[in-house]
């Protein structure tokens, strides 16, 4: 059952097979034997959770139950939600309750879905391995030595684990593809705007944005059912006509099923920093694309290259500002003791933040100075147009853009964790996407052989604006014809 897709899953309560109170059942005993060791959830509530699973199991008796009623999905950390432990992987939120539900999980409650825990994270979503999370580090389930990835870490381990049917998570510069990419499993980051970030606790703002985390593109598209629409509460959602993302993808016809899709590689993408292994699995992916009928083109992204950088000056600066309510007073840690007022915002924030949160909010306050402000944040925000005009300008030779998610495969635990850029360079192929507000994705591609391991190696699928069902549907052609989604590591 563990590795079935959420259709099949649905299927099974459906027929009355399995309840959603036995299904969610199973799924904590495996979270009980493993999460221990792989620490991919930060807060567990069975009492509260298996309620969800038996009103869901009156709901699917009633006859009234929606694609994902019963079945349990792990939601990241970072959405605040109703009675449940909140911290955003930070000892400044370590004893929040959520007072009210995320526009998230809000309408995973109205799926009648069943909240299996939160997952771990790097605190503030601020890192690439999980490493940053006061929580601790997540392992890895394809090598418990190694990082799963981040900032989604917890939601990464716990689907790969198949310690959940599926997993929510957010990608402000990469945190889902790259995670999904280092344990090898689908993750989706819609157009920007599409899913609320109401009660999704922020990091900067312009870049957050929520998606979903599975085994595979069909799974996604169920959730993107329940995921996306219109939130006032929410001042950038945007307002558009409900969609169907399932709607282009039963199984394919002919042997050339993408005939005429003009697939681009940027040049850019295949250069120095890529780790040869990965690049060989990422060119057998795209040949496979070929064989299922894609062209391919090649495309140049000419400004992508200053990403790292602007998105260092921006994402900061927003987060500084973001992060500043965490005083002590309105939210968060309170240091115990403290002489005045400025002594305790002091002490509080210097207790409750890590220091990679650190780091930015100086960075951030830094380049958001009045000295500073034009040479830095207006600079980043002018070239931060001139990437999103690289694209538009690529998506006039092609449909979709193809290359690699993260540059190398699942790094060693602490291997990165001393030197930031090297950690920053985990983005080189994702950053681009979030400071354009497009919709970007990452599957299993395959495998590379790193001393004596097979680990996942992840494709990115990059879309124009809300071109998300069109890229599940390509995504899920190309897992019609290869099993990599369906494999799942050892000993778990
Ligand atoms: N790794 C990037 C960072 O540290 C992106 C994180 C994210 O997408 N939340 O900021």
């Amino acid at each position: 059952m563990i590795n079935n897709s959420l259709k099949q899953l649905g299927a099974m309560l459906a027929s009355k097979q399995i309840s959603s109170v036995e299904m969610t059942t199973e799924f904590l005993d495996r979270i009980d034997q493993h999460n221990p060791d792989i620490n991919a959830y930060i807060a567990l509530d069975r009492e509260r959770t298996l309620a969800q699973a038996a009103a869901a199991d009156a709901r699917i008796a009633a006859g009234t139950a929606e694609p994902l009623t019963g079945i349990p999905i792990a939601q990241k950390d970072i959405f605040v939600a109703k009675g449940w432990q909140t911290t955003c992987g930070s000892r400044m939120l370590e004893s929040f309750i959520g007072p009210y539900d995320a526009g998230v999980i809000e309408r995973f409650d109205a799926a009648g879905a069943v909240n299996l825990g939160k997952t771990n994270m790097d605190e503030f979503a601020m890192g690439s391995s999980n490493e940053t999370s006061y929580f601790g580090c997540v392992k890895n389930p394809w090598d418990r030595s190694r990082v799963p990835g981040g900032s989604s870490g917890g939601s990464a381990a716990a689907v790969a684990a198949r310690l959940c049917a599926a997993a929510t998570g957010t990608d402000t510069g990469g945190s889902i593809r790259q995670p999904a990419s280092l344990c090898g499993f689908s993750g989706l980051k819609p157009t920007y705007g599409l899913v609320s970030r109401y009660g999704m606790i922020a990091f900067a703002s312009s870049l957050d944005q929520a998606g979903p985390m599975a085994k595979s593109c069909e799974d996604m598209a169920l959730m993107m059912n329940v995921m996306t629409g219109f939130d006032a509460r929410d001042s950038t959602s945007l307002q558009r006509d409900k969609e169907d993302y399932t709607r282009g993808l039963p199984a394919m016809t002919g042997d050339k099923p993408l005939a005429g899709l003009r697939v681009g590689l940027p040049r850019e993408f295949f250069a120095d920093g890529l780790n040869a292994q990965v690049g060989s699995v990422v060119q057998a992916a795209i040949d496979e694309y070929c064989k299922l009928g894609a062209e391919i083109v090649s495309i140049s992204l000419p400004n992508t290259r200053l990403s790292i950088p602007v998105y260092y000056v921006l994402a900061p600066a927003e987060a500084s500002s973001n992060l500043s309510r965490y005083d002590g007073v309105r939210y968060g840690h309170r240091a115990p003791e403290y002489t005045d007022l400025m002594d305790m915002y002091c002490k509080s924030r210097a207790q409750g933040f890590g220091a990679e949160v650190k780091r930015r909010i100086l960075i951030g306050t830094y380049v958001l100075s009045a000295g500073y402000y034009d040479a830095y944040y207006l600079k980043a925000q002018q070239i931060r147009r001139l990437i999103a005009d690289d694209f538009a300008a690529a998506f006039t030779q092609c449909d979709v853009i193809m290359g690699p998610t993260a540059p190398g495969t699942a790094f060693r635990s602490g291997e990165k964790a001393d030197d930031p850029v090297a950690m920053y360079l985990e983005d080189l192929y994702t950053i681009a996407v979030n400071l354009a507000g497009l919709p970007g994705m990452s599957i299993p591609a395959g495998f590379a052989e790193v001393e004596g391991k097979a680990l996942p190696v992840g494709l990115q699928v990059i879309g124009n604006y809300f071109d998300e069902a069109r890229m599940l549907d390509i995504g899920h052609a190309y897992q019609q014809v290869t099993d990599w989604h369906t494999r799942m590591p050892e000993g778990v």
